[in-house]
């Protein structure tokens, strides 16, 4: 079996790093190369933003396997391969009637790295993360060995990998409940909010809505710190739409895509130009109504091919926390103020609420509010984002690890307490400390596991 040695990195491009990865093409393959292998880690398609997926101490695991091996069409659950991308069950499933019950902001993802993330959606208020909608999973152990997880089998093993970054082993095939749609069309409502909090008072309608975010400008400051447009809409019913789109309800419209073609020079992105884009970003989102179709509300930048290039040779990190109600609003002031002052740029930032937690000990959504924005890499960046962490602490918020790039062992402590339950699990399965990443070792995951062997 082929092998390469490269540069890898998240979507962020912050960090890369040299890693030797292997492409397994069949199941036993991966089988063979975990049992003799002493430090691996699954990747997907490398859209978390940080060192999730990258082992420069052992070997990374290219997730290619994705065929489909079975959909039931009266329940909605299909059944995967661990490799398989939301992209392809969306162009195979769409025209049946049937949609993901839970989408990150890009299509390209697998299902195996979006159950270890345990992605959360536009949805989240109402319906949570991904794994509600997981019926089991079979998991590729350190052992070689591999067994089924669900709620009922192995069910704390199920909740460790629901969030568990790859670290228990590796999701080799999924059975997922697809959500039943008559249309690819979502009917939306957009709303101003001129500062954080109008946008906060306006979230408090999103029980009429399924899917709800918001665009928020970090850059804007005092009296319109905080000013957002709210998204927010249905899956359009037959009778919203047009005579074009009522002939074939379920064709999702082919676009011409654009690109990045190479990394813009550094200069090309500063605060100027972000808050000009900012500004006319939110001047030309007045409040309305739209049918729009389901690339262009749940993926918008999934049209431009390489957009992370914008931030430049030397990348950006996503940024993302989660406060408590109680808390939210003092806690994302402090932030936006900061970040406002530091006039590091950010567009596209995102708020939204969160509906309840669920079991999994690692898994980043409770109730209250997210925030999410990029910020491009700079030498002072871990000071900076340090700095915002402390923020966060103090507010009982929590940083989201998909995202992450820099957070301290310390403070992901403190930030999730239930850690000690994920690691006696992960002792158990993997004694070796076998599945490890850049990010389990930056954040001392499972170290202690290796250590006593
Ligand atoms: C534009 C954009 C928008 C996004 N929006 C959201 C959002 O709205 N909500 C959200 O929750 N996330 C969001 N994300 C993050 C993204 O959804 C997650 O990071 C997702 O898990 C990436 O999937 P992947 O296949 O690329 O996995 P990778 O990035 O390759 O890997 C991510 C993690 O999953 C593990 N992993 C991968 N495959 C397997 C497997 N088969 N078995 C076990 N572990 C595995 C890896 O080890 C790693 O720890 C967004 C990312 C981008 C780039």
């Amino acid at each position: 079996m082929n092998s390469v040695t490269k540069k890898f990195a998240g979507w962020g491009n912050y960090p890369a790093e040299q890693c030797r990865a292997f492409r397994p093409e069949k199941e036993r393959e991966q089988s063979a190369l975990v049992a003799a292998h002493s430090s691996l880690i699954a990747r997907g398609l490398g859209r978390a933003y940080g060192d999730a997926a990258l082992n420069p101490d052992g070997l990374v695991l290219q997730q290619k396997l994705g065929r489909f091996l079975d959909f039931d069409a009266n329940s909605g659950v299909l059944s995967c391969q661990g490799g398989a991308s939301f992209a392809d069950i969306i162009e195979t499933f769409v025209p049946r009637g049937f949609f993901l019950p839970v989408t990150p902001g890009t299509k390209f993802v697998t299902v195996g790295g979006a159950i270890a993330c345990d992605v959360h959606g536009k949805n989240h208020h109402r319906d949570g993360n991904l794994s509600n909608f997981v019926e089991s999973f079979e998991l590729l152990l350190a052992s070689g060995e591999t067994v089924t997880c669900s709620r009922e089998e192995n069910a704390d093993l199920f909740w460790a990998t629901v969030g568990g970054m790859g670290l228990t082993g590796i999701i080799v095939r999924a059975r997922l409940r697809l959500l039943p749609i008559v249309s690819a069309f979502i009917s939306v409502d957009y709303k101003r909010a001129p500062n954080l909090d109008a946008a906060l008072e306006q979230f408090g309608s999103d029980g009429n809505y399924q899917y709800s975010v918001a665009w928020i400008d970090c850059l804007a400051s005092g009296d319109s710190l905080g000013r957002s447009v709210l998204i927010r809409g249905n899956h359009a019913v037959a009778d919203e739409l047009d005579d074009t789109e009522r002939y074939a309800p379920l064709r999702t419209p082919r676009k011409k895509k654009k690109s990045v073609p190479f990394p813009f020079p550094d200069f090309a992105l500063n605060p100027l130009s972000v808050k000009a884009f900012n500004a006319a970003y939110y001047a030309t989102h007045p409040d309305g109504h739209a049918i729009v179709d389901l690339d262009s509300f749940f993926y918008p930048l999934d049209g431009i091919d390489n957009w992370n290039r914008i931030y430049g040779t030397r990348g950006f990190i996503q940024y993302q926390v989660v406060f408590p109600f109680a808390t939210s609003r003092a806690g994302l002031v402090q932030l936006l103020e900061k970040i406002a002052a530091s006039g590091r740029a950010s567009f596209l930032a995102v708020l939204k609420t969160f509906g309840e937690a669920n079991q999994s000990p690692l898994s980043f959504p409770f109730a209250g509010h997210t925030l999410a924005l990029d910020i491009p890499f700079s030498d002072d960046l871990p000071e900076f984002t340090r700095e915002l962490d402390e923020i966060v602490l103090r507010h009982d918020g929590r940083v989201y690890l998909a995202k992450d790039a820099t957070l301290s062992p310390e403070n992901f402590r403190a930030m999730y307490p239930r850690l000690a339950e994920f690691e006696e699990i992960k002792r158990r399965v993997d004694p070796q400390n076998k599945f490890a990443s850049s990010l389990s070792r930056r954040l001392d995951i499972g170290e202690a596991a290796g250590d006593t062997q």
